[in-house]
C-alpha cells in the first residue's frame, strides 16, 4: 500500500513517513503542492494525505487539480483549520476524509484503513469515463451507448487503464499486471503496442474525443482531458 503525503512541514512530514513506514505502509514525501502533482504522476498511489497550507499552491487548489485531470486516489486533507466551512470546502474540492490538527497518529491510522478499504481500485465494478462505460461484472462495454467488442486480452487491458485512470501506466506495469510476465528475456513492448492500437480503434473512433493518450518514452494514460 503506498501513500503519498504532501506536507511542507519537514518534521511533521518526517513524522508521518517514519509512523506509516512502521505500521508497514509505503510512504513517498512530497514538500509541496507542484512536487504532489510529479509524485502522482509518476506512481500508482492508494492514498493521498494532504496538508492544505502550502508553499504557492495550497493543499485544496492542488486536490482540486488533480480530481480535475481524473485522479481518483482517496484523499485525506490534515489541517489545522477546524471550521465546519473549511472542511466542506476540503470534501468539496474532492477530499475523501479530513482530519484536524494536531491529531493523535492511532486516529490517522484508522482513517486510512477506513479509506483504503472504501476506495481499493480493484474493489470498484464500474467505470466510466466521457461516454465511455464499462462493467466489469458483466464485462460489457460500451462507447456512446453503442456496445464495443473486444477481445479478453482488450477488455483486461481497458479494465486496467480505467483502474488507473488519469495516471501514467508503463508499459511494464502492463506487461506485469495484464500479461502477467514481467520477468521474460524480452521486453513485450510490441506485443503492447499493437494491442493498444487495436483497442484505440475500437474505443476512440474519429467522432469521440480521445481517451487514450500515449505518452513517449514513458506509456498511456487514459483521461477525458489530454495530459
Ligand atoms: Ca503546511
Amino acid at each position: 500500500m503506498r501513500i503519498l503525503i504532501v506536507e511542507d512541514e519537514p518534521r511533521l512530514a518526517q513524522a508521518l513517513k517514519e509512523g506509516l513506514e512502521s505500521e508497514h505502509y509505503e510512504a513517498v514525501v512530497a514538500h509541496s503542492a507542484e512536487d504532489g502533482f510529479f509524485q502522482i504522476h509518476s506512481g500508482c498511489f492508494d492514498l493521498l494525505i494532504l496538508d492544505l497550507m502550502l508553499p504557492g499552491r495550497s493543499g485544496l487548489e492542488a486536490l482540486t487539480v488533480m480530481r480535475q485531470q481524473g485522479q481518483t486516489t482517496p484523499a485525506l486533507i490534515l489541517s489545522a483549520r477546524d471550521r465546519v466551512e473549511d472542511r466542506i470546502l476540503g470534501l468539496d474540492a474532492g477530499a475523501d476524509d479530513y482530519l484536524v490538527k494536531p491529531f493523535a497518529f492511532p486516529e490517522l491510522l484508522a482513517r486510512i484503513r477506513a479509506l483504503t478499504r472504501r476506495g481499493r481500485p480493484e474493489d470498484i465494478l464500474r467505470f466510466k469515463v466521457a461516454d465511455l462505460e464499462l462493467d466489469a461484472v458483466t464485462r460489457k462495454v460500451t462507447r456512446g451507448q453503442q456496445p464495443v467488442e473486444l477481445t479478453v486480452r482488450e477488455f483486461e487491458l481497458l479494465e486496467y487503464l480505467l483502474r488507473y485512470q488519469g495516471q501514467i501506466v508503463s508499459r511494464e506495469m502492463l506487461a506485469r499486471d495484464v500479461w502477467r510476465e514481467s520477468r521474460r528475456a524480452t521486453p513485450l513492448d510490441n506485443v503492447i503496442d499493437v494491442h493498444i492500437a487495436r483497442l484505440r480503434r475500437k474505443v476512440d473512433d474519429a467522432d469521440s474525443p480521445k481517451l487514450i493518450h500515449t505518452l513517449r518514452g514513458v506509456g498511456f494514460m487514459l483521461s477525458e482531458t489530454a495530459p
